[in-house]
């Protein structure tokens, strides 16, 4: 009996011991997770809080009760670098389709200088990391679509003196000069002028982005850049079946050329029941952004809303599935599994898309690199994910741009 006693209390103690020893441990990790998160640069290279600016009620430098970033979030949440997104429907084309983006690329100026305490606009990797060490959020620009240039190479060359960085070959509708993932193929992937813009977007130092675009506009564009590619807001197709996410073999064909994906947070992108259910719900992404356009026209915050709300009724009466934010971990575990931690990244995003519960906006980003902790990475390999590994891109690209610029 006293033997069992004291066992038992053996057994207690080291019990007691032991959840002391687990408990002290987990919060080192939120501690130095902490650390890490809130010392690097976090980069997300996809945000169409764009949009947002041409809304009367909203303010990017005060904390909005909707929508998922704004700069106090993004001070929360350490996110201190960002793609503001330019973006509109793909199917206006030609010159107003020009007009349109220069309305946007002018907006996001316009934000940056009105908050220009916090926030520095920036066009090279040295700039951002010269913002990061003055503790400023660094801004840049993305387009997300080739329809935007009106078909003209020129309007790509003045987009780059603008200060765009990326360009998105398509969005869910064919261009004149790429196939999109989410239309009908109509030019055999990228045409010839398509492949020029491509050569023309290195000489410029403009990323390519092979998000949105048909398979075979990805492979085109990877043999005929010069530099890496990103794929600035794309998942894991072998996690969820949908073709705006990436198979294995892109993701690997990527990553030998020394591109990134950036992992987009879209619910129907990262998790395939939901994924089926949306599309027994609303036809999926495409059929509902244009059914939602029917009722919107062109008031994008209110197809955002529009989205929202119908997405949370759906949830609740249990027609679309809850899927929790740890996706993404997943989803950036499967690159890091493939190819290496150098060719994955964030590209939230955010304001464009349904995100996973746990991730309501930027500011429970640091949740991502306490994960990515917990799962056993090392300290340099979450910075580069959390933004080293496009700041490398956008090296390697100005890089390529130097040389093309200086050989004519
Ligand atoms: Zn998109």
């Amino acid at each position: 009996m006293r033997r069992s006693l004291a066992l038992a209390c053996l057994g207690v103690c080291t019990l007691s011991g032991l959840l002391l020893c687990r408990s002290s441990s987990a919060d080192d990790i939120a501690e130095r997770a902490k650390k890490l998160h809130f010392s690097s640069i976090v980069l997300d290279t996809h945000d169409d809080t764009t949009q947002r600016f041409f809304s009367k009620s909203f303010d990017l430098g005060k904390h909005n009760p909707d929508g998922h970033v704004d700069i106090p979030r993004m001070r929360e949440g350490g996110m201190n670098a960002i793609f503001f997104s330019i973006w509109f429907d793909g199917r206006i084309m030609g010159p107003p389709a020009v007009q349109k983006a220069l309305d946007q690329i002018d907006a996001v100026h316009e934000n940056v200088l009105k908050n220009s305490r916090e926030m520095v606009f920036c066009r090279t990797a040295e700039e951002v990391r010269s913002a990061h060490a003055q503790g400023k959020i660094a801004a840049l620009i993305g387009v997300e679509g080739g329809h935007m240039i009106g078909n003209d190479i020129r309007v790509l060359r003045m987009f780059g003196d603008l200060g765009v960085r990326y360009m998105t070959l398509s969005h869910f509708y064919n261009d004149e000069w790429a196939d999109s993932s989410t239309d009908k193929p109509a030019h055999n992937g990228l045409t010839d002028y398509g492949k020029d813009i491509v050569r023309e977007m290195n000489r410029q130092g403009i990323m390519v982005d092979i998000s949105h675009v048909s398979d075979k506009t990805f492979y085109d564009a990877l043999e005929t850049s010069k530099a890496p590619l990103i794929a600035s807001h794309s998942s894991c197709r072998a996690l969820c079946n949908h073709v705006r996410d990436m198979s294995d073999d892109m993701i690997k064909a990527l990553a030998a050329k020394g591109g990134v994906i950036q992992i987009n947070y879209e619910k129907s992108f990262i998790d395939q029941a939901y994924k089926d259910a949306s599309e027994k719900v609303s036809g999926g992404v495409v059929a509902n952004f244009d059914q939602l356009k029917k009722a919107c026209g062109d008031d994008q915050e209110c197809l955002g809303l529009k989205m929202a709300e119908q997405e949370r009724q759906a949830t609740a009466e249990g027609r679309l599935p809850h899927v929790s934010w740890e996706r993404i971990i997943d989803h950036i575990d499967h690159v890091v599994k493939r190819v290496g931690a150098e060719h994955v990244g964030l590209g939230s995003d955010f304001d464009g898309a349904t995100m996973p519960e746990g991730m309501e906006d930027c500011s429970k980003l640091p949740k991502i690199t306490e994960a990515l902790m917990r799962r056993g990475y090392s300290d340099d390999d979450i910075r580069k994910i959390l933004g080293g590994n496009t700041l490398r891109v956008m090296e390697q690209v100005e890089k390529v741009s130097r040389e093309l610029l200086s050989h004519q």
